[in-house]
């Protein structure tokens, strides 16, 4: 017998895998001699009201073998040199584009300007120890992309659940825990993703795919209007059928490449503010409703949405919270030295005693409309790196941080200390107004108000921010037709991930991967069905 039950049920039972068997097999009158497998297939904390509860969802084999829980296999055929596709980028978009290359019969050659995921630990530790950037190497490039030094939260906007879960499936099936398929909010974490991330690499090198670490696509080998390949640092030339260009919102090299070649590239809005950082007991005791900041041995470090309009001049615009990572670290995610940039990470317990997340207000022509005369498309990501090459130069020109107690900068006075941080490069105290655009160190200021509405206890000087996230989106878009992907002017080229404008995080870059790797295969290489 197969029966799927929900049930709400205290912390304790829905956090600990034996209490829960025993909690459904009670529930359930499951006779004890029975053979009985009890599978958690949903799992979502609801601590709206004062005791925390949780919604669970669960299979129930009686007598009978379950059937299987995940349906993606790992075996990928193995693939020769006539078709082959040269992907830049080894994030997100270009490996699971890889992936769908190898079930597609095609050969994936991927181009990664950065380290392996092990030699790049060694490129985060002199960022964090010794305020050296490699510029090839660091938070946001190498293997794994981005994503790989995270938090590793899977979430997207996308209604193409089936897509989704495809995702989380291929990232089990590359040893990423199996409860990503049933949290509500599912994240893997800074200390799993590197091995996730090897094991990819490790598929797509047995099926006979390449991967070239420490190789930067310097120039593209462009005639007519199509794209033959690219050319990298070392001057070899890789061709292929098409080229799929997933370099991240990071690559300004890249942008600019396009630019000087004439390639249609349009700037767009991004979201720009700054990183707060709380005690985690704190928000666990504002979230869970907690008489102390203790919240026991279950329940996951408390995570927060915000969001409030603040008007400037007139305008309204929104503040948000972005990229919340509760038991978490603040991590320096520049990609040049000369320039401050934070993020944020988390391991999968997420059990560091501090809660951080992006503050951000989104900027559009309003902010670097000035900049458009001087650089044309690229205006979005000029004033970026102004506002990053500000930040650190007023907190002394290293990765040391400009920050400031949030009680402090709503009341305009620079703090005489601050907080204990994660942030390992250190902080210093300035004013944050010296570093931040006035409009939106003013949205800032009037958002945390009113978030400290919403959250009672969110408003205090035990909350430091620290400047600046600035790397929400990219600040640029390489256009593309909405049907077969390719680039509006190039042929061949096919814009994806995160860099293109087409995603928004791991998850959505992954099926953004996915979704141009099925439309070269059709339009390049022969293969009729793709999806
Ligand atoms: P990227 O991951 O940026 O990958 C692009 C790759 O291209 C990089 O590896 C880069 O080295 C390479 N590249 C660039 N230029 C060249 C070149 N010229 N030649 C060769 N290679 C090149 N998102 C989430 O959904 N959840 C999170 O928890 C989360 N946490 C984050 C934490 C941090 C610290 C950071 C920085 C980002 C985080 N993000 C998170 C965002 C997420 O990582 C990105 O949205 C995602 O990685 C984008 O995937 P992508 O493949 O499009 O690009």
């Amino acid at each position: 017998m197969k029966k799927v039950s929900q049930y709400v049920v205290p912390p304790h039972v829905a956090f600990d895998e034996d209490n829960f068997k025993s909690y459904v097999i009670k529930k359930e009158k499951v006779d004890r001699e029975a053979n009985a497998t009890v599978r958690m297939t949903r799992r979502s904390v609801d601590a709206r009201k004062k005791k925390v509860k949780v919604n669970v969802e669960a299979e129930i084999f009686v007598d009978e073998s379950p059937t299987l829980n995940i349906s993606y296999k790992k075996d990928y055929p193995n693939v020769s040199d006539a078709k082959r596709v040269v992907i830049v980028g080894a994030g997100p978009a270009g490996l699971f584009a890889a992936l769908r290359f190898l079930e597609l019969g095609i050969k994936p050659i991927i181009i990664e300007r950065g380290n392996d995921v092990q030699k790049r630990r060694r490129d985060l530790a002199n960022i964090n120890k010794k305020n050296i950037v490699n510029e090839d190497s660091n938070y946001c490039f190498g293997e794994g992309g981005a994503g790989t030094y995270s938090d590793g939260k899977l979430y997207t906007r996308s209604k193409k659940r089936g897509d989704f879960r495809r995702i989380c499936e291929i990232f089990v099936a590359h040893s990423a825990s199996e409860e990503i398929l049933i949290d509500a909010h599912p994240h893997i974490g800074t200390n799993k993703l590197p091995k996730v991330i090897a094991e990819m690499r490790q598929s797509i090198l047995d099926a006979g795919g390449e991967v070239h670490f420490e190789t930067r696509v310097e120039d593209f080998n462009i005639s007519g209007n199509e794209i033959k390949g690219v050319v990298t640092q070392q001057g070899d030339k890789i061709e292929g059928e098409a080229v799929l260009l997933a370099t991240g919102h990071s690559a300004r090299d890249i942008f600019r490449l396009l630019q000087k070649k004439e390639v249609e590239i349009e700037r767009k809005p991004f979201a720009l503010g700054v990183r707060i950082e709380h005690p985690q007991g704190l928000i666990d005791k504002i979230q869970y409703h907690l008489d102390d900041r203790d919240r026991g041995e279950y329940l996951p470090a408390a995570a927060y949405s915000l969001v409030s309009q603040v008007g400037y001049k007139g305008q309204k615009k929104g503040v948000f919270s972005f990229c919340m990572c509760p038991g978490g670290f603040i991590v320096p995610s520049a990609t040049a030295p000369g320039e401050v940039v934070v993020n944020g990470m988390s391991p999968s317990r997420r059990d560091s005693q501090f809660s951080n997340s992006g503050i951000v207000v989104s900027v559009d022509d309003d902010e670097f409309g000035p900049y458009i005369k001087k650089y044309g498309e690229l205006a979005a990501m000029e004033f970026q790196a102004e506002v990053e090459r500000k930040a650190c130069e007023v907190a002394g020109g290293t990765q040391v941080a400009p920050a400031q107690r949030l009680g402090d900068f709503i009341n305009g006075k620079v703090s005489n200390d601050l907080n204990e941080t994660s942030y390992q490069p250190g902080l210093l105290s300035v004013d944050m107004r010296d570093v931040l655009p006035q409009a939106i160190a003013h949205r800032l200021k009037f958002g945390f108000k009113d978030f400290g509405k919403k959250m009672r206890g969110y408003l205090t000087n035990e909350a430091q921010i620290v400047g600046v996230e600035s790397r929400t989106s990219s600040p640029v878009r390489i256009p593309r037709e909405k049907e077969t992907c390719e680039h509006t002017q190039i042929k061949r080229l096919f814009p994806c991930g995160e860099g293109a404008g087409y995603a928004g995080g791991i998850a959505s870059a992954a099926m953004d991967g996915e979704l141009c790797a099925n439309r070269i295969a059709a339009l390049y290489c022969g293969v009729k069905e793709t999806s």
